[in-house]
């Protein structure tokens, strides 16, 4: 069977190191990305250059009409889809619960929570058994967040990571008989340009000094798992989560 995933939020950090991992691994890959079309063009000139099969195309995950035009995209330039990385995820400045508006919720929200939900739905429709489609896996990336709660950082997206872990549990059941396991990461403190938009590009030094392992993790570490989640080794495994955390 011929394999086929989408990234969500490719074109940098965790999503452009899983996108690289999963060309490397024999997938076809589509690049999602928002804004920055030099970097997710990167990711696929790389694969290209490696002899690998990819595609970059841009959709704002939080909008259900640009969801359904990626995935339908994606069946004309790829094929049938039979992997989704639910990667894409914001934050925002840092900032106690008083300071937080209903504005600032809703977009955390619908970026974090209700794009995947969409991505899902859509992956669904192309993946499940039960609509002629070859099974599949999915993998979201939640966040150690949604177990520590970012207290006086930023609690609402720690809350819509806590919603991807319910989403991770309830949307595994519901697809145990229709060929497609639905997994999750959770990753701790990861060198990424995500800390910046935080208001605090140098988080994960500040850090570090709390992580048992006593350094911040990379994107390649968190690609790892997902792939091994994807793959056929992890065949008995779905509804569950591995935390890469450096052991916090
Ligand atoms: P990042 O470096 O900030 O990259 C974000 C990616 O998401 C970029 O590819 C960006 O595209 C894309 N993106 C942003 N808004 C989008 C939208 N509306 N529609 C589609 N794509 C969008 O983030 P990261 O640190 O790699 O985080 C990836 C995931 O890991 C997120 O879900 C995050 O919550 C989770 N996570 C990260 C950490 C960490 O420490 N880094 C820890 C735990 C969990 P453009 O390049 O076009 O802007």
């Amino acid at each position: 069977m011929d394999k086929i995933a989408l990234i969500t939020g490719g074109s940098r950090g965790i999503g452009a190191a899983t996108a690289l991992l999963a060309a490397q691994r024999g997938y076809r890959v589509c690049i999602n990305y928002y804004k920055n079309t030099d970097a997710a063009f990167r990711v696929v000139d790389t694969i290209q250059q490696n002899g690998g099969k990819a595609i970059a195309l841009q959709a704002d995950i939080s909008k259900e009409n640009e969801v359904v035009g990626l995935f339908e995209q994606l069946d004309k330039d790829l094929g049938r889809l039979t992997a989704l990385v639910n990667n894409a995820g914001i934050l925002e400045t840092q900032s106690r619960v008083e300071g937080i508006t209903s504005d600032r919720l809703l977009r955390i929200f619908n970026h974090n929570v209700v794009g995947s939900f969409i991505c899902a739905r859509e992956a669904i429709k192309r993946m499940s058994i039960k609509h002629g489609g070859a099974g599949g896996a999915i993998v979201n990336v939640s966040s150690v967040a949604a177990r520590t709660g970012s207290p006086n950082e930023y609690v609402d997206y720690a809350a819509s990571k806590g919603a991807i872990d319910s989403f991770t549990v309830g949307l595994a059941k519901e697809l145990a008989g229709e060929g497609i396991r639905v997994n999750a990461v959770r990753p701790g403190f990861i060198y990424t340009d995500i800390h910046a938009s935080g208001g605090e590009p140098h988080r994960v030094d500040r850090l570090k000094a709390i992580i048992p392992l006593k350094r911040g993790g990379a994107s390649e570490e968190i690609a790892n798992a997902i792939l091994w989640l994807l793959s056929d080794e992890a065949s008995f495994t779905t509804g569950a989560f591995i935390d890469i955390t450096g052991g916090i």
